[in-house]
């Protein structure tokens, strides 16, 4: 028999912005009962299911079904520009800093006569901001005025894991309040205003629809990105591309102790020059391409200037990868560049099609996501054919399919930077699988993004970025 699946009714409040409060109040009930609902402590009665049907406008079986059995949404229509991707901003977190600091800037721009500032985080944002260092940033965006942070960890009733609600204050009463979440990598959206509309200049966005139109028109994924994008946007990538350098080679000459009271030494430099006397040429590689990744993640945690790729936690595999292969001496910047406009189709599909934050889907939506960019990168500066780009970075999600974010103490440290690592030697394998046996293949990339998709809809929020369950209970000393 089927069963009442409580994430359906989170998943749809969500979606659709509505606090518990306000879903309680269409159908006749408490928020206590959708609270209870949505936490498997009861169920809506046959009545109130034919309600709840009616107002997320699904058949009465999606509250049914199991998981697995799910219908795939369809996909998204069009897709934003890849600038909307790789965003140059301050560490450790797209979410956590640089979204909100997006959110605070707006609000102080709306709001000049006022004297001071208020700012509640709520969900993700109240439990890992302060290791991601959100009330610094949000008090140093608000200077030379003064900016109250609260921490509200209890408030589960929020329409979004990373909301915050920014109140202006003038003679210490309230002129102006507004609620902003921050959807990951970087990107915010405000509650009952009109959100700038997102300017979809993609017309398609799942991989199999851009991989048949590249094929009918001999273009290639780079190729096809340029065609869609505006005249600014190869200098913009060139900057990217730039920036990413910059960032690997500040990180692999800093040395000492990371901040936020974890203790953690930085290891990029060490890792750079601790050459073996008899090292093979893979573990030469090993240590390079994780010396590289060590030198982005350290610096993003330090609060540094990194590029989201696709996030700030995120940012080192895809540059990693890169910077190993143009050290060998075999690629040109143009190809770099021309390899990183394929990730960002990569990403671009994820973030359009299931999510690259982990406080809504795990960090397999962010080192996952960075991943299959990496993977995508590689294949197409080896010249692989869009089948093989396809498998690289099918394979490269698969394999993190279910991966939890679990920052111990909130910060972007332990397991991130490593994980980065990880990550990027998985890349490189995942290339090189492809290369092999993509012709025997069975699962699209699509799917495999629908899967991560449903798999993070139904992870348990402890391991969404909320430094509550995994790793993260670990204590340090
Ligand atoms: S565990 Fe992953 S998703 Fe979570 S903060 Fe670290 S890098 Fe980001």
């Amino acid at each position: 028999m089927n069963e009442f699946q409580p994430e359906k009714v989170i998943e749809l409040r969500t979606k659709h912005k509505m606090s518990q409060r306000e879903l309680g109040k269409c159908l006749g009930v408490t928020d206590r009962a959708i609270s209870k609902w949505e936490t498997g402590l009861s169920k809506p009665s046959g009545q109130n299911l034919i309600y709840l049907s009616k107002i997320f406008s699904v058949p009465i079986e999606y509250f049914l079904q199991k998981p697995d059995t799910l219908k795939t949404a369809s996909p998204q229509k069009g897709m934003e520009s890849i600038i909307e991707l790789y965003k140059i901003g301050s560490g450790p977190s797209s979410s956590h800093t640089i979204g909100p600091e997006k959110a605070c800037l707006a609000f102080k721009d709306k709001n000049k006569e006022a004297d001071e500032f208020e700012v509640i985080l709520y969900g993700s944002l109240a439990k890992t901001g302060k290791g991601h260092g959100t009330d610094e940033v949000v008090k140093k965006t608000f200077l030379p005025k003064n900016c109250r942070v609260i921490f509200d960890v209890l408030k589960a009733d929020i329409p979004h894991p990373n909301t915050m609600e920014i109140i202006a204050l003038k003679g210490n009463k309230e002129i102006d309040r507004i609620r902003a979440f921050s959807v990951g990598g970087g990107s915010i959206e405000f509650e009952n205003i009109k959100n700038v509309p997102c300017n979809r200049i993609y017309r398609k966005s799942t991989f199999n629809e851009i991989a048949e139109y590249c094929r009918k028109n001999s273009k290639k994924l780079w190729e096809y990105a340029l065609e869609n994008e505006d005249d600014t946007f190869l200098d913009y990538m060139r900057n990217i591309w730039q920036v990413m350098k910059e960032t690997i080679t500040r990180g692999l000459a800093d040395d000492g102790v990371l901040p936020g009271g974890l203790e953690v030494q930085k290891k990029a430099k060490i890792l750079f020059n601790s050459q073996h006397i008899d090292e093979s040429a893979q573990t030469r590689e090993n240590r390079m391409v994780c010396a590289y990744a060590f030198a982005v993640g350290e610096q993003n945690a330090s609060g540094c200037r990194v590029v989201t790729a696709p996030t700030c936690g995120a940012a080192g595999v895809l540059p990693a990868v890169l910077y190993y292969q143009q050290q060998k001496g075999e690629f040109s910047d143009e190809e770099i560049v021309r390899a990183l406009m394929t990730a960002g189709i990569i990403g671009n599909i994820i973030k359009t099609n299931a999510s690259i934050s982990g406080a809504e889907c795990g960090c397999q939506a962010e080192v996952g996501s960075a991943c299959a960019m990496a993977a995508a990168a590689l294949a197409e500066l080896f010249g692989l054919s869009i089948d093989k780009i396809e498998y690289a970075a099918e394979i490269a999600m698969e394999h993190h399919l279910g991966l939890t974010c679990d920052p111990i103490c909130g910060l972007v440290q332990i397991p991130c930077i490593e994980r980065n690592a990880v990550a990027a030697m998985r890349a490189i394998n995942a290339v090189s699988l492809s290369s092999f046996l993509w012709d025997s293949r069975k699962i699209s990339f699509d799917k495999v993004v629908q899967t991560m998709k449903e798999t993070g809809r139904d992870m348990h929020t402890a391991y969404k970025e909320t430094a509550e369950g995994g790793l993260a209970k670990i204590k340090i000393t």
